[in-house]
C-alpha cells in the first residue's frame, strides 16, 4: 500500500462552521488536502454534500452532535434519507458534560439507533465524540461494528484506550492533544498504524486562529517529534492508515 505521494487528510473538520466554507474548500482543493467534513445536525448536511460535488477533496459526513441530540433528534429521518449517499458519518457519539440523566439516556438511545442503521450498510466510517463518556461509547459500539470507527480527540483512561485498540478502532489526534502531557501519553500508547490526524477546526485554535487543514503539516511535525520519526515517514504512515480505513476489508 506504499505510494510515492502520501494523501494529506484531516479526518475531523467542521468546514461548514467557517465564515466562507466555499473559499476554503477551493483552497483545500488547490492544495490537494482532503478532509472528512463533519456536520453537527442532519438538516445542514445538504450544504456540505453539495460542496463535495464541486470540490472532491471534501468527504462529507452526516452527523448529530451529542450536545445537540436532545433538541435535534427529530431530524434523524433526514439522516436516514442521506445514508445511501455518503460513507462518512459524524460527528456522532456521547457527551457526558451534562449530568442530566435523561439527556444522557436520550444520547445513548440516539447513538445506538445511528449505529444500528450504519451497521446495516456495513461500510460506514464513523467519527465519534466521547468526552467524559469513553467507557459507554466503546461499549455501545462494541467489538463487532461492521465498518470503521475513528475515535476523535480521545481522552479516556488507559483501560478504555486498550479496549478501543483491541476492538480495532482508529484515533484521530489533534494539536490540543499534542500540546498536553496527558494527550501525549495517550498518543504514545496507540500503535502508529491506528493514528489519523485531525484539526477539529474551528473548535480548536492554534495561536488564537481556528485550526485549519491547510496547516496540517504543523500537526504532522509535532507528531513526528513525539514519535521521533522523519516528517515524510509520518505523512506516509498517516496516509497508509487512511487508505486502510477506507478499504472495505477489516
Ligand atoms: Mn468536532
Amino acid at each position: 500500500m506504499k505510494q510515492n505521494n502520501p494523501i494529506k487528510i484531516d479526518t475531523h473538520f467542521h468546514l461548514d462552521l467557517f465564515p466562507q466554507p466555499e473559499a476554503l474548500a477551493q483552497q483545500l482543493q488547490d492544495a490537494h488536502i482532503k478532509v472528512i467534513a463533519v456536520t453537527n445536525t442532519p438538516s445542514v448536511f445538504h450544504y456540505t454534500y453539495n460542496l463535495s460535488k464541486k470540490y472532491p477533496v471534501i468527504l462529507p459526513a452526516i452527523g448529530l452532535h451529542p450536545e445537540l441530540t436532545l433538541e435535534r433528534q427529530h431530524e434523524l429521518p433526514i439522516m436516514w434519507d442521506w445514508l445511501e449517499k455518503t460513507r462518512f458519518i459524524g460527528e456522532i457519539g456521547l457527551d457526558y458534560v451534562t449530568t442530566n440523566k435523561e439527556n444522557r439516556r436520550v444520547q445513548r438511545e440516539v447513538f445506538q439507533s445511528i449505529l444500528s442503521k450504519c451497521s446495516s450498510f456495513g461500510d460506514k466510517i464513523i467519527t465519534v465524540h466521547s468526552r467524559r463518556s469513553s467507557a459507554d461509547v466503546i461499549s455501545v459500539i462494541g467489538e463487532n461494528y461492521p465498518g470503521k470507527v475513528i475515535l476523535h480527540w480521545f481522552s479516556g483512561n488507559v483501560g478504555e484506550l486498550q479496549k478501543a485498540i483491541s476492538f480495532g478502532f482508529y484515533f484521530s489526534v489533534n494539536s490540543a492533544m499534542l500540546r498536553t502531557q496527558r494527550g501525549q501519553d495517550i498518543i504514545r500508547r496507540i500503535p502508529h498504524e491506528r493514528i489519523l490526524i485531525e484539526t477539529d477546526g474551528p473548535f480548536i485554535k492554534i495561536d488564537s486562529t481556528p485550526a485549519n487543514p491547510l496547516y496540517i503539516s504543523n500537526i504532522v511535525k509535532s507528531l513526528s517529534n513525539l514519535w521521533n520519526t522523519e516528517v515524510d515517514t509520518t505523512f506516509q504512515q498517516i496516509s497508509d492508515n487512511f487508505n486502510t480505513v477506507i478499504t472495505l476489508i477489516k
